[in-house]
């Protein structure tokens, strides 16, 4: 943590940490096509992790959009040296794909909002010293018109963390409890009741962060399986195993491609839109099979995931690990497919019974 927060401070300093975010406000003034260029050169090198991502990629900027001024100037400049980290909470039990379904409660006690409820999933809420939190403040209207926004300190009495086990063996995100937790109406981002709006806002930025790419690729199983002899010679020379990287080679392209599509929306001052979906959704599958085969042709050294002694120092099997939650986080493949079909292709909505019900009204199951 001290190593990435130096890391991010030093970023700062040179104008290269949130590069396109204006001068006065901690960035680098500069370009979309700069940040997406320092972006390619900084992942060659080895870097500390990045705890900053979900607050300098999506909650920061909410802030930045839809908060007032008071808050802007509070939080965005220590946001960018790394010296606050914020995590967001918007999944729940009761609703993940469905973020409009959020229950948590923030109910109106004088200037203040008092928030019962529970959040699931939150990356970081461990660390993270403020969170963005999508709270129901009026059951009476349908859901996506009965939210609110409102940023908390963690540390807050009335919040509290439990951390999640993952298969991986670390425990990246959290339960987040809160028991009547009191905020000021001055902590509200954005106005009662358009929560639904200022998360879209969250949300785009969050599908174009996931959908980025990178990490080990096709290249890397066919150079495995040049390497691996098996009783009929190099791994390579099977034609079913051929045949898959070349499908790799061709959606890794495709991917590229519709990445330099973004980035031209992204020089002419465009927002890239619903399309933007297809990157996460096509990147994360695709990760997800290469690491199957890849760990399959190490066969036995595929159990082994320390860096220094397993084959391309553990690239698959971190992988193979992260890539059932990449297909959850930030909208599942169904979800993005579902937009993808309505918002780009223009086909027919799915249906959306609950979508004029009051959301009181609307049928739990219990
Ligand atoms: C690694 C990781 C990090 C995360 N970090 C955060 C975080 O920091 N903050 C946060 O708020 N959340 C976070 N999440 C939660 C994430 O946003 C949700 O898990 C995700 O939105 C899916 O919601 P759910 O798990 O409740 O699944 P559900 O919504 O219950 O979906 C269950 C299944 O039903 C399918 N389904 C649901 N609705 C439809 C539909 N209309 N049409 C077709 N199929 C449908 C889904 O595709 C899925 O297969 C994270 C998740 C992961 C995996």
């Amino acid at each position: 943590m001290v190593a990435a927060r130096d890391w991010q401070r030093t970023k700062a300093e040179a104008g290269y940490a949130c590069i396109t975010w204006p001068k006065e406000w901690g960035g680098g003034g500069g370009a979309s096509w700069q940040s997406v260029i320092f972006g390619q050169e900084e992942s060659a090198f080895q870097t500390p992790g990045n705890p900053f991502q979900i607050g300098l990629g999506m909650c920061v900027p909410t802030v930045m959009t839809v908060g007032n001024q008071a808050d802007k100037e509070r939080f965005v400049r220590p946001a960018v040296r790394g010296e606050e980290i914020w995590c967001q909470l918007f999944s729940e039990p009761s609703g993940g794909s469905d973020v409009a379904a959020a229950r948590t409660r923030a109910v109106k006690d004088g200037d203040d909002w008092v928030i019962n409820g529970q959040k699931v999933w939150t990356s970081g809420a461990h660390y993270s010293d403020f969170g963005l939190l999508l709270a129901r403040t009026d059951p009476d209207v349908p859901k996506h018109k009965g939210l609110t926004m409102f940023w908390i300190d963690m540390k807050a009495p009335g919040v509290e963390v439990r951390p999640i086990h993952q298969m991986s063996g670390a425990s990246n995100f959290n339960e987040v409890y809160f028991t009547d937790l009191r905020i000021k109406d001055s902590q509200r981002v954005g106005e009662v009741g358009a929560g639904w709006r200022t998360s879209l806002v969250t949300l785009m930025n969050e599908r174009l962060a996931i959908g980025g790419g990178g990490g080990a690729g096709h290249r890397s199983v066919l150079k495995l399986a040049r390497d691996i002899a098996t009783l009929a010679g190099p791994a390579a020379k099977d034609a079913g195993l051929r045949e898959k990287i070349a499908e790799w080679f061709v959606q890794a392209e495709g991917l590229k491609y519709t990445r330099y599509r973004t980035l031209t929306a992204l020089s002419r001052g465009q927002t890239p839109g619903p399309e933007s979906s297809i990157g996460k959704v096509v990147s994360a599958a695709l990760m997800q099979d290469m690491a199957n085969t890849a760990l399959e042709l190490e066969d036995q050294f595929g159990i082994i995931s320390d860096p220094k002694q397993a084959p391309l120092a553990g690239a698959f099997q971190n992988a193979l690990m992260n890539a059932p939650g990449m297909r959850i986080a930030g909208g599942t493949d169904e979800i993005l497919r579902n937009i993808i079909a309505e918002r780009v292709l223009g086909l027919p909505q799915d249906v959306r019974l609950d979508k004029d019900v009051a959301f009181k009204d609307v049928p739990t199951g219990r």
